[in-house]
Formats: C-alpha cells, sequence, structure tokens
C-alpha cells in the first residue's frame, strides 16, 4: 500500500509552498468550459491558505511546445479560481514561467496568500524534466505539494524534476484520494471484485488485463476490443474493429482466465450497423455471428443483462472504457446500460478516467459513483500496476 506524506503531516505556516495542480482545462474564447479540475483542487488550497502557507500554483494546460501562446495562458484560471476561492489568485504572468516578475510576485507574498504561475509548458524543458527549471521551479519554495493526478504517470519538471530540489515534497487531497481509491481497489479490495473493461483497442491495455485477472474475481470485456477476442476464437466479426497482431494474447488471456478461476465475460450478442455513423442500418446478432459489410459498434441487450447482473454482488467494481460508440446516440445504450448498473449497485465503484468518466457524466450517472478518477492515463497505468513517477517522487510516510 502506498504510504506517502500529505498535507496533513506538514506545518506549512509563513512557508512558500508551491502546489502542482491539473488545471488542463477545456477554454473556448478564453472561457473556461468544464471547471471540474478547479473545483477538485479547491480542498487542498484552502487547507493551505488555512495554515498560513504562501501558495505558490503551477499547471500545464494544453500542448504550447515549449513556446509562450497567449490563447494556452493561465490568466483564465486565475481570474476564475479567484471567484471559487473568494480571495484574490494574483496571476504572476511571465513568459519564462519563473522569471524576473513570478520571482517579484513571490516576494511581495504575505502568508495566505495565493499566486498562480503561468503555462509550465510555456517552457521546453518541462516536459523532458529538465534540470534547470526544474531548479527554477524549486528555487521558489520550500514545501512542494503535488496534487496533479492527471500527470502522475508523466515525469516532468513540476511534479518530479522539482523534488529532487526541495526537501519536503508530499501529495494533495485530490492525489490522496485518487492513491487510496485506486490504490485499494487494485491492492486490495472488498471482494467480490469486478473489473469492467472497454474502448477501442486491446493493444491499449494489455497490461491492464494481464494485472488485473492477477486480482479480480470477474473481468468483463466489452467495447472495440472484444471483437480481437471473438475472432481468435474463431468467430465472424465482420468488418469490425480487429487487431489480428493481438489473437494469441486474446487466448492466452482466455487460458490464464481459466487457470486462476477468474469468470471472464465476454458479449453474447452485439448491436452492429452496416457504415460507422449513428443513422446507418441496424440490427442485433449473436456475437460471433456478424456479416461482412457489417460492423459491431455497440453490447447487445443480451449482454447488457449478463454484465448488469455480474455487478449487482460486487463490493468493488472497476470500470475503464466504454461498452460501444457511446459518442453516437445509436450506440450507447450499452454503455448506459453499464453505468446504470453501477449507479445500482452497493458496491464501491471506481470510474477510470477519461472516456469512461466522460460516458458517466454525460449520461447523468457522475454522482452516483464512489470515485470518478481525474486522470485517464494515470487511473490505466495504477491498474497496470505501474509504478506513477508523480506519486514515487513525493515523501515516504
Ligand atoms: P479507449 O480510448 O481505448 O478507451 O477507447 C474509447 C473509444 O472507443 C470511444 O471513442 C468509443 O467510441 C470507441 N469504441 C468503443 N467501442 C467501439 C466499437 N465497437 N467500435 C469502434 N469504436 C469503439
Amino acid at each position: 500500500m502506498l504510504n506517502k506524506k500529505s498535507v496533513d503531516d506538514i506545518n506549512v505556516k509563513g512557508k512558500k509552498v508551491l502546489v502542482r495542480c491539473d488545471f488542463n482545462v477545456p477554454l473556448q474564447n478564453g472561457k473556461i468550459t468544464d471547471e471540474n479540475r478547479l473545483v477538485a483542487a479547491l480542498p487542498t488550497i484552502k487547507k493551505l491558505i488555512a495554515d498560513g502557507g504562501r501558495i505558490i500554483l503551477c499547471s500545464h494546460l494544453g500542448k504550447p511546445k515549449g513556446v509562450p501562446k497567449p490563447e494556452l495562458s493561465l490568466a483564465p484560471v486565475a481570474a476564475r479560481l479567484s471567484e471559487l476561492l473568494g480571495q484574490e489568485v494574483k496571476f504572476a504572468a511571465d513568459p519564462e514561467v519563473v522569471g524576473p516578475n513570478a520571482k517579484a510576485a513571490v516576494e511581495a507574498m504575505q502568508d495566505g496568500d495565493v499566486i498562480l504561475l503561468e503555462n509550465t509548458r510555456y517552457r521546453a524543458e518541462e516536459t523532458k524534466n529538465g534540470e534547470a527549471f526544474s531548479k527554477d521551479l524549486a528555487s521558489l519554495c520550500e514545501v512542494f505539494v503535488n496534487d496533479a493526478f492527471g500527470t502522475a504517470h508523466r515525469a516532468h519538471c513540476s511534479n518530479v524534476g522539482v523534488t529532487q530540489f526541495v526537501d519536503t515534497a508530499v501529495v494533495g487531497y485530490l492525489m490522496q484520494k485518487e492513491i487510496d481509491f485506486l490504490g485499494n481497489a487494485v491492492n486490495n479490495p472488498e471482494r467480490p471484485f469486478v473489473a469492467i473493461l472497454g474502448g477501442a483497442k486491446v493493444s491499449s491495455k494489455i497490461s491492464v488485463i494481464n494485472n488485473l485477472l492477477d486480482k479480480v474475481d470477474t473481468l468483463i470485456i466489452g467495447g472495440g476490443m472484444s471483437y480481437t477476442f471473438t475472432k481468435a476464437q474463431g468467430g465472424n466479426i465482420g468488418d469490425s474493429l480487429c487487431e489480428p497482431d493481438y489473437y494469441q494474447y486474446a487466448l492466452d488471456m482466455l487460458k490464464k482466465a481459466e487457470e486462476k478461476g477468474v469468470k471472464l465475460l465476454l458479449p453474447v450478442d452485439n448491436k452492429i450497423g452496416d457504415a460507422f455513423s449513428n443513422d446507418c442500418n441496424q440490427q442485433i446478432v449473436p456475437t460471433g455471428e456478424i456479416p461482412d459489410g457489417w460492423q459491431g459498434l455497440d453490447i447487445g441487450p443480451e449482454t447488457e443483462k449478463i454484465f448488469s447482473d455480474a455487478v449487482k454482488d460486487a463490493k468493488t467494481v472497476v470500470w475503464n472504457g466504454p461498452m460501444g460508440c457511446f459518442e453516437m446516440p445509436s450506440f450507447a445504450h450499452g454503455t448506459e446500460a453499464v453505468a446504470k448498473a453501477l449507479a445500482d449497485t452497493d458496491a464501491t465503484t471506481i470510474i477510470g478516467g477519461g472516456d469512461s468518466a466522460a460516458a458517466v457524466n454525460i449520461l447523468g450517472y457522475g454522482d452516483k459513483m464512489t470515485h470518478i478518477s481525474t486522470g485517464g492515463g494515470a487511473s490505466l497505468e495504477f491498474l497496470e500496476g505501474k509504478e506513477l513517477p508523480g506519486v514515487a517522487a513525493a515523501n515516504d510516510k
């Protein structure tokens, strides 16, 4: 079990605290269109204000690729954060991120003040974990707090490099919550433990399937990746998504499940279309009987029932990846059925970030889940059993 020091384990009174947040929010014409990530960062910031720290926030936004791009400035985030916190968040505009302006702003801080640095990816070294920018960031602070789970699977200056030059590096509340939920689910789950995997490709979830087969009682595989399993077993999948390079892997996983006594559930029927479009001709067919010219775009009603029944008596459920092309209403039903089943079960329900988190929220089941991860890539790597560099870099308790 990961046991990292958190903001509850340190005294920040009068100290300069650099906090790496995930303020990578969607912007349209300078307006924030989804502020979930800002709201999620508030508990840590409020705690540090209450403790009398001098709080220096930083984050990346989009991919400016080492060049200051005004449309990717964090200025709108500072303005909105000021409103959400009810106190000024001073924006330290600075093309160098840690240049003369930012340094002067930090020098002028009083206890309880909050400032926000410019987009860390204005600096080319950021994504290369370069030493100079890591040192620049560290020079601003006495304590470092990492609360950005969304980038925890990357080793960048602002979440990993900086910790080499600061004595105290801890995790914030949001990061702690992610570690607790994902870590407990994978390493110490209440059983029965059911994992549901979907999405487009087997290849992007190879290690996840392999690792989860060592941990779960039931593994459910739906979505585009299920057709590779069907084809590997000799079924007809028409023009469905398929990765021939992974036939053997699929067969190996079926064998592993059998050897481990893990129930591996695959679709028994599919909703298929004669084109990749919402308005194509559609029908339901048994798995393995998809005619040429047709493709599987969702699970069918019988499968929905089997998958939903499988989570009813579970105590822990982890879900990553949609059951079909949920972006098209004609093929969203399977994903919605699984979301509903998770909303109805008494189990601890954990949604990996990315598409599954988006689907759960769009379909209106967000507040029914125990935990929706804020990191798609990061939660996937957690489920793979990998150590996340952003988590590993924090001090152990
Ligand atoms: P991933 O990023 O691997 O989780 O994949 C998510 C994407 O998989 C979504 O955009 C879905 O539309 C897509 N997807 C799910 N099922 C299918 C399918 N049967 N055929 C094609 N794409 C699919």
